[in-house]
C-alpha cells in the first residue's frame, strides 16, 4: 500500500486582532461592550508541512493549545499524515495529564492534509450527509451599556433582528454575573417576543451558584417552551448525578458535556442519564476524529449531538452527522465583534449576516477544510512563532 504524506514540520503562529466596540474591564474580567473602544485578542494558526508538498492549515481561537503542541509535536513529525487514528490514540495518551490539549488541533490539520491529498472536502471523506446546516444565532454574554445586551428588552430586540436576518433559532448567553431574576425575566421576554417563530436555547455557561437557582431558571424555560437548557450551574458541567437530578425537576431538555473532554466521559455522562443532548467540539474533543466518535456513540444511544462554536472544522463535522440539529453561529452581538479573527480569504465567513435565506450555512466545497487563510495578516500581526521539525 502506498504511504501517505509524511509530516516534516509543524509551525505554530500566535497573532492578534482587534474586537470592535469591546473594551477590557480589568484583570480576570471578560471585555464588555463599549462603543468606540476595542479589545485585543490572540488566535493561533497551525501549519503542518509534509514531504509531498501538501500543507495542512488551521486557525483556532484557543491560544492555550499552542503550548501543548510542544509536547506532542514529536509524536506527529515523521509520521504518515493519513494515519489519524493512531496519531489520535498516541497524542491522547501523551496529553492525559494536561486535559488532552492540542490533540484536536493536530487532528484537524491532518484532516486538512487528507482532504488536499484526496482532492475532496473533509465532509465528503467523512461520508457526507448534507450540504446546508440549519443555524442558530448564539449571543455574547450580557453587558451594562445602552445599545448592547443590557436588558431583557435588548435581548428580545436582538432576537427579533436575528429572526429578520433569517435565523430559525436563537441562543441566549445571559450576563455572566448578576441576579437570577433578571435572567428569568430575559428568558420570558424573549419568548414572549419571538416564541413560536424561532427555537430558543439558554446557555448559562455554568453561572448559577446553586442547583436550586438552576431549577428556578429551568422552570421559567419550561414555561416559555425552550428547546434546550445548556450548562446550568457551578459544578462546571461535570456532575452526571447532579444533572440527572436536575432532569427530574425540569422539563426542558438539558444539553451537557461541553466541558468534558473526549469520547469516554461523554458516553459515561449520557449513560448516567445526566443529559438529553450531547455536545462535541473538534478542538476540545480530539479533533474531527474525536467529534465523530462522539457523534456515532450518541447515534448508538439514540441521542443527538450538537457541535460547539463556529468555523470550517465544525461545518464539515456537522455535515457528516445525521443526529445533529443546529450549527452554532457564535458569538453575535448587536454592535460589537466579530469574536474571532477574520482571516479566511475565499468567501467563507461566520457572522450575523453569514446565513442564507433558508436559515442555513453551506459547507466549504474545496479540498480539505476548504478555506484559504490570510497568511499576510497572520504574519504581520504575529506575536509568537515556533517551528518544530
Ligand atoms: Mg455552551
Amino acid at each position: 500500500m502506498p504511504k501517505g504524506p509524511i509530516v516534516t514540520a509543524i509551525e505554530v503562529h500566535e497573532f492578534t486582532f482587534d474586537v470592535r466596540n469591546m473594551a477590557p474591564q480589568g484583570r480576570g474580567v471578560l471585555p464588555q461592550y463599549v462603543k468606540g473602544e476595542k479589545s485585543q485578542r490572540t488566535n493561533i494558526a497551525l501549519r503542518v508541512h509534509t514531504d509531498q508538498g501538501i500543507t495542512g492549515e488551521y486557525v483556532n481561537s484557543r491560544v492555550i493549545d499552542a503550548a501543548a503542541i510542544r509536547l506532542i509535536a514529536d509524536l506527529v513529525i515523521e509520521r504518515d499524515a493519513l494515519e489519524r487514528e493512531k496519531i489520535y490514540a498516541d497524542t491522547k495518551w501523551a496529553t492525559q495529564q494536561i486535559g488532552r490539549l492540542g490533540v484536536g488541533l493536530i487532528d484537524i490539520v491532518l484532516w486538512d492534509i487528507a482532504g488536499k491529498y484526496h482532492n475532496a472536502p473533509i465532509y465528503q471523506l467523512l461520508g457526507g450527509h448534507r450540504r446546508r446546516l440549519p443555524t442558530y444565532a448564539s449571543t455574547w454574554n450580557g453587558d451594562d451599556t445602552q445599545g448592547g445586551l443590557s436588558s431583557p428588552e435588548a435581548y428580545a430586540d436582538f432576537a427579533e433582528r436575528c429572526l429578520d436576518v433569517g435565523y430559525p433559532a436563537y441562543k441566549i448567553h445571559p450576563w455572566r454575573h448578576g441576579p437570577v431574576q433578571r435572567d428569568i425575566e430575559t428568558a420570558l421576554a424573549v419568548a414572549e417576543r419571538v416564541g413560536g417563530k424561532m427555537e430558543l436555547m439558554w446557555d448559562a455557561a455554568c453561572k448559577y451558584e446553586t442547583l436550586a437557582d438552576a431549577v428556578k431558571v429551568g422552570h421559567a424555560l419550561d414555561e416559555a417552551g425552550y428547546y434546550w437548557y445548556e450548562d446550568p450551574y457551578k459544578d462546571t458541567g461535570m456532575s452526571a448525578f447532579g444533572h440527572k437530578k436536575l432532569r427530574q425537576l425540569v422539563k426542558t431538555p438539558l444539553l451537557m458535556t461541553e466541558f468534558l473532554r473526549m469520547l469516554e466521559p461523554h458516553v459515561d455522562f449520557a449513560i448516567a442519564e445526566g443529559t438529553d443532548f450531547l455536545r462535541a467540539d473538534p478542538d476540545f474533543d480530539g479533533g474531527i476524529t474525536g467529534a465523530m466518535k462522539i457523534a456515532h456513540a450518541a447515534e448508538g444511544l439514540g441521542l443527538d449531538v450538537e457541535i460547539h462554536a463556529s468555523n470550517a472544522s465544525r461545518r464539515h463535522t456537522m455535515a457528516a452527522i445525521r443526529n445533529s440539529n443546529y450549527y452554532e453561529m457564535a458569538l453575535l452581538h448587536p454592535d460589537a465583534g466579530p469574536h474571532d479573527a477574520q482571516v479566511v480569504l475565499n468567501g467563507y465567513g461566520d457572522g450575523l449576516e453569514a446565513i442564507g435565506p433558508d436559515g442555513c450555512v453551506p459547507v466549504p466545497e474545496a479540498p480539505g477544510l476548504g478555506v484559504e487563510y490570510d497568511w499576510d495578516y497572520i504574519t504581520k500581526n504575529r506575536t509568537g512563532f515556533v517551528v518544530y521539525e
